[in-house]
């Protein structure tokens, strides 16, 4: 079990910066508009994979929820899906055809909020997907679920279309903080639903958790972990509340003061850590926690994990195809990324069949770069000698400059350097955000005020 580590209140003040999560190198923010459909296609047909993970963005809820950074359009008007799933359905019809060597592994479906569509929209949904994509027998799919508005039943019919994974938005348990970012749900439902999840044979149910919210304390976030503990999730996701009003309009419902310090942040989630890996839980990576016997858990033991658009997976060796308004795919060395306005998402369906606003082809520094930064995010572990090798390059010469810039971490004590390999310490682990920006080669100072706070 990895220990649980602490933060010297120097340290935080020092590397706690701002810095890029790493779902992607380069970050979505070097994507530019000069990357389109044909670049889309030729990243395919130099893509070695035949395997495919489908993501499948649906951007509607049913509320504002005041602390969210996500793409999505809130609406009460049902009817609003059919018409998405007309256009995602031509985008569909249009994508496949490049996919015909391609066989599904994967599928997941985020939002916005993707329960937000009726039990008929996801039976057309799934139809379209399968009719138009070969899937294979044994297909991870996996859901984002908001507890508040749906019936239990639901997750009766998305278990026969084929569903296995569960991930529900839980947050915070408590009712002040509820109220303060405009999302009050009930944790007995909560309850019912993985009650439900578990008789349904479900293989995995994951809950989300949001730490530095308004109003949070240790007390009322210790019952919160307390409360997640009896809810027994195989996965727990803890992400940080990223506070940045001048982005994201609803986050000025958020007012400062009502907010944890940046010490009273750090102790919340520290308690969470602790709470979780005291009472079984591995630490993945830098916010995920699983149970031990957790294909992640084990995944990150043989040190093998891999990160995409969506977090921790296993399933790394395989294309990503977006599909809807937004979404993001990483097709053999391209990144490319729909429009981000439902209007412009229809409107380039209707006069192109697909969605592609901008991109970027991968260099091979940027592929070298992005395999030093999955390595360290992931397992917090580089093997010097393996990249050399992979890459036909000298580890030491190539990446002189960002060794120098290491000196800082290894002097702090948060990084061990030896000739073989960088291994990232307990404590380092909190700060690997900060570590793998010394490989970031886009990063400047205005670049990084685009992102939060590394804790
Ligand atoms: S947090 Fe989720 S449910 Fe709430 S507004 Fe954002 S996308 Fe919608």
């Amino acid at each position: 079990m990895i220990e649980t580590p602490q933060l010297r209140p120097e340290l935080l003040n020092k590397y706690n910066l701002n810095g890029p999560r790493y779902t992607s190198y380069p970050t979505a923010l070097e994507f530019h508009n000069r990357f389109d459909q044909e670049d889309f296609k030729l990243a395919i047909q130099d893509s070695t994979n035949k395997q495919l993970s489908l993501y499948v963005h649906v951007p509607f809820c049913h509320s504002m929820c005041y602390y969210c950074g996500c793409n999505k359009i809130v609406t009460r008007q049902k009817n609003k899906a059919d018409r998405y799933l007309d256009y995602l359905e031509q985008e569909i019809v249009n994508r496949a055809p490049l996919f015909t060597h391609h066989k599904v592994i994967q599928l997941h479906l985020g939002g916005g909020t993707p329960s937000f569509l009726s039990a008929g929209q996801f039976t057309r949904l799934m139809g379209i997907l399968r009719q138009h994509f070969q899937f294979q027998t044994q297909v991870e799919m996996s859901i984002e679920i908001d507890p508040r508005e749906i019936e239990l039943n639901l997750l009766d019919h998305l278990k026969n279309l084929g569903f296995n994974r569960l991930s529900f938005g839980l947050q915070d348990t408590n009712l002040i903080v509820q109220e303060a970012i405009n999302r009050v749900q009930d944790t007995e439902f909560v309850q019912a639903l993985l009650t439900r999840a578990r008789e349904l044979n479900y293989d995995s149910i994951n809950l989300d958790l949001i730490y530095g919210l308004p109003h949070q304390t240790s007390a009322r976030f210790q019952q919160t972990l307390e409360k997640v503990m009896l809810l027994n999730p195989d996965r727990i996701s803890l992400f940080s509340y990223a506070h940045l009003p001048t982005r994201f309009a609803a986050q000025r419902k958020i007012r400062d003061e009502w907010l944890p310090s940046g010490d009273e942040k750090l102790s919340l989630m520290l308690d969470a850590m602790a709470h979780f890996t005291a009472n079984g839980y591995v630490a993945i990576g830098m916010d995920h926690f699983a149970k031990p016997d957790d294909e992640l858990a084990l995944a990150q033991k043989q040190q093998i994990l891999h990160r995409n658009f969506q977090g921790y997976t296993t399933k790394g060796e395989c294309d990503l195809l977006g599909l809807g308004v937004s979404s993001i795919s990483s097709i053999g060395k391209a990144y490319a990324q729909n429009t981000k306005k439902l209007k412009d998402y229809y409107q380039a369906i209707e006069d192109k069949g697909q969605a592609v606003e901008k991109g970027v082809s991968l260099s091979q520094d940027d592929i070298i770069r992005g395999a030093v930064i999955k390595a360290l995010m992931c397992n917090f572990m580089l093997d010097k000698d393996a990249i050399s090798k992979q890459f036909s390059i000298n580890f030491d010469h190539y990446f002189k400059a960002e060794l120098i810039k290491l000196n800082t971490f290894l002097t702090d004590g948060l990084i061990t350097i030896t000739p073989k390999s960088i291994m990232v310490l307990a404590e380092g682990r909190l700060l690997i955000r900060s570590i793998a920006m010394a490989f970031d080669a886009y990063l400047n100072a205005a670049t990084t005020q685009a992102f939060s706070k590394v804790i």
